[in-house]
């Protein structure tokens, strides 16, 4: 029988994680989907949504469902495809002006009747998988594998919460066809290092939701209503600012690093008028909300029953076999 926690304990643990990770980021210059400091928060903040019983079995692995929360992102270049999971392209999806979303089936079998799964996969699978991910969920709570469920909880926290990110919705995900290159980074990964302390985190309770499929649909199409604004508030704070004021440099552990600036930074935050915030808070409720979902649609298992596995016959191999990255995997980056 696991003790409940030593919250202190777990604090410090934490905050010691936090730094080793934002030490190896400043150090390898990965651009992370919504950072590493971001998605390490939105797993953190979903498990302090949870009712008391699965929030206790959350809280005792708390450090890892944190840490996973990058595990996507780190495996991208080795698993050839990993890098589709993170993102949907839908301007590829416009025909005529017409609405992206009147064309794109949510359930994926229609959808690879509709385009093909060469097509899919190549502009991004990241709603569709991240149904499949809550049906992986699910098996691992029917299952009682204890392994297994903080695996694909804490990795489904990272496809989630890419899916809130505007970005992600598009071919033009580092602003590389308008002449805003590296506004990723500094949606996502800089806003939040800068913003993120400052965020209202009183978010409510896991609900339960009828249907994953259509939450995360709607979340995508709430990420890709937001995408005008991303880039068009750039533009202005830019022409505002001048390129002067624009960027910076910081010392990032042994290097001098050219950044965007506090000042046009937090300009561009404030023209967003609270977007980065009600992304993040989404998406945290979102994530939480899953994993509710998915023990509830496993028939609700005792807690008290699920074991750690060493190894499980039920893991999709897919994850674990290493290949050869192909320069087309390579280009997408950001993702
Ligand atoms: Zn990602």
């Amino acid at each position: 029988m696991a003790n409940l926690f030593n919250y202190k304990r777990l604090k410090l643990v934490l905050i010691l994680l936090f730094i080793g990770l934002l030490f190896t980021r400043s150090q390898t210059k990965q651009a992370a989907s919504w950072g590493f400091a971001g998605h390490q928060r939105i797993n953190e903040f979903a498990v302090y949504l949870l009712p008391a019983e699965l929030q206790a079995v959350f809280m005792q692995h708390l450090p890892y469902i944190v840490s996973q929360s990058v595990a996507p992102d780190q495996r991208r270049y080795a698993v050839q495809q990993e890098a589709a999971r993170h993102y949907i392209d839908l301007d590829h999806y416009y025909t005529k002006g017409q609405d992206p979303f009147w064309n794109l089936p949510q359930n994926w079998q229609e959808a690879v009747d509709c385009h093909t799964e060469d097509s899919l996969q190549a502009y991004g699978i990241v709603p569709w998988h991240v149904v499949r991910m809550k049906y992986r969920l699910q098996k691992a709570f029917e299952e009682h594998n204890l392994t297994l469920v903080l695996k694909y909880a804490a990795e489904i926290g990272h496809y989630i919460a890419d899916a809130h990110v505007p970005l992600h919705t598009t071919e033009n995900y580092n602003g590389q066809l308008t002449n805003q290159y590296g506004i990723h980074g500094l949606w996502e990964s800089r806003l939040i290092e800068l913003q993120a302390e400052n965020y209202n985190y009183w978010i409510g309770k896991a609900k339960y939701l009828p249907s994953v499929q259509k939450e995360i649909w709607a979340a995508v199409r709430a990420s890709h209503a937001a995408l005008d604004s991303v880039l068009k508030f750039e533009r202005q704070v830019s022409a505002q600012i001048g390129p002067a004021e624009k960027y910076s440099y910081e010392q990032r552990g042994s290097t001098l690093t050219k950044v965007y600036a506090r000042k046009f930074c937090e300009a561009y935050h404030k023209s967003l008028n609270g977007m980065v915030e009600r992304r993040l808070r989404a998406a945290i409720l979102m994530v939480s909300s899953v994993w509710f979902t998915a023990w509830v649609d496993a028939g609700q298992p005792d807690l008290s029953r699920l074991k750690l596995e060493a190894h499980s016959k039920t893991e999709n191999l897919d994850e674990d076999t290493i290949q050869k990255t192909s320069s087309r995997w390579k280009q997408r980056s950001c993702h």
